[in-house]
């Protein structure tokens, strides 16, 4: 794809229209255009360790290998030593680091030698703490490490079955695990562990009370391990009351979205669709994530391209989480490859291979189109992302 295809590049920028106010601050559109960086893969990367270095059990080195895995990324170089010792961790890092892996793998290790270890993980999105679900039993194939998930939105009565028998292991969202604490299934003085991961997004979300009268009510002598992309000075507040002397672990590289090569296509409001239609069309579109204001959006743009015969389907929170649960799947596994979302019901989606983000609506602001663009060019692929402005 040619960088200037679409739009005619930055001399589009003398637009009069760039700041026009919709009673919103609006974002400069000279922000949407960026070419991708040169790449450093996570081989090239320099770390110390080997995952055979780290002293983990036999069957668990073998499960990382049969994943795939072959050399730690930065942050599981440093962190996964430390978190074996016992320390508490700060981690400031985003997704794409290898994070997920970082804390499963010795967690898992602990888990191993001493089968009453109690660990509690708190994610922001349901489709997060899944996925840390899915990294966490792909390490634990043949081991006897149970997890389950605590997430809105699920069966209740399903999951209180689950937790009574007693995971190690249990992943979940703040409301849902507090509320979980109140019906007493869930002893939070049992705990053991407590990761909170992605902390920086449980505070944008609202999340700070339930997190506090959860955390408030585990012991002091638990080691707690602490992510975040961003430290403002809410975070830092938590950052002191929840840590014990931990060590602190910044990993700043790599932008999430470093490798998207990014533009604006001019579009009026009533040319949109065709535009969309014009732009799936592609061969080089083979995994597209569109992304719609509001669920309305998200539903009608996912029904003209079904009828227009693409394979695609529309995600967003007014769907049932079992049917969410079943998008996102045939979305990971190519059953469709076309996926239009709402920004929240995209949240933390890790598919490696998407080649193409389309803001079909303008993102409410930078910190959303970032997330947004990180969906693509992850792992080793480059990635595009096209943003209709008029
Ligand atoms: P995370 O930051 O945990 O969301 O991980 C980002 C992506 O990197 C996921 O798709 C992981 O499967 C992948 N990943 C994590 N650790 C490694 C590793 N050591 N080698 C290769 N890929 C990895």
């Amino acid at each position: 794809m040619q960088y200037n295809r679409h739009s005619g590049g930055y001399r589009q920028n003398r637009n009069p229209n760039r700041f026009r106010s919709f009673g919103r601050k609006r974002i400069d559109s000279r922000l949407y255009i960026k070419r991708a960086d040169e790449f450093t893969k996570i081989e090239d990367i320099e770390t110390k360790n080997s995952f055979t270095d780290f002293g983990l059990n036999a069957e668990l080195t073998k499960n990382i290998k049969l994943k795939g895995y072959v050399k730690p990324t930065q942050i599981q170089d440093q962190v996964i030593p430390q978190i074996i010792k016992g320390r508490d961790i700060l981690g400031i890092a985003d997704t794409g680091t290898g994070k997920t892996a970082a804390f499963a793998l010795p967690l898992i290790e602990k888990v191993l030698k001493n089968p009453n270890e109690r660990i509690l993980i708190m994610a922001p999105t349901r489709e997060l703490a899944m996925q840390i679900k899915q990294e966490f039993r792909s390490f634990t194939w043949g081991l006897r490490v149970y997890i389950t998930l605590a997430i809105g939105g699920s069966y209740l009565g399903e999951q209180i079955k689950e937790i009574r028998r007693g995971p190690h292991i249990i992943v979940g969202t703040p409301g849902r695990i507090k509320d979980l604490g109140k019906r007493r299934v869930l002893d939070f003085s049992k705990i053991d562990t407590l990761v909170l991961d992605e902390v920086d997004r449980m505070l944008d979300m609202g999340f700070i009370g339930d997190i506090k009268s959860i955390v408030d009510q585990t012991p002091k002598s638990r080691q707690t391990l602490f992510f975040s992309a961003t430290v403002d000075s809410k975070v830092e507040r938590l950052i002191d009351t929840f840590l014990n002397n931990p060590v602190k672990i910044s990993i700043k590289s790599p932008n999430p979205s470093s490798h998207v090569e990014q533009n604006i296509v001019r579009v009026g409001r009533n040319m949109r669709v065709e535009k969309l239609k014009e732009l799936v069309s592609e061969a080089d579109f083979k995994k597209v994530l569109i992304f719609g204001s509001t669920q309305i959006t998200v539903e009608r743009l996912a029904t003209t391209l079904i009828q227009t015969g693409f394979r695609a389907e529309g995600l967003h929170g007014g769907k049932r989480q079992n049917v969410r649960q079943k998008i996102v799947k045939s979305f990971k596994e190519n059953q469709i490859n076309i996926l239009v979302a709402t920004d929240v019901a995209a949240r933390g989606l890790d598919i490696s291979d998407i080649t193409h983000v389309i803001n079909f609506d303008e993102p409410n602001n930078y910190q959303d189109y970032i997330h947004r663009i990180g969906r693509t060019g992850r792992g080793d692929s480059k990635g595009y992302a096209l943003t209709f402005v008029e």
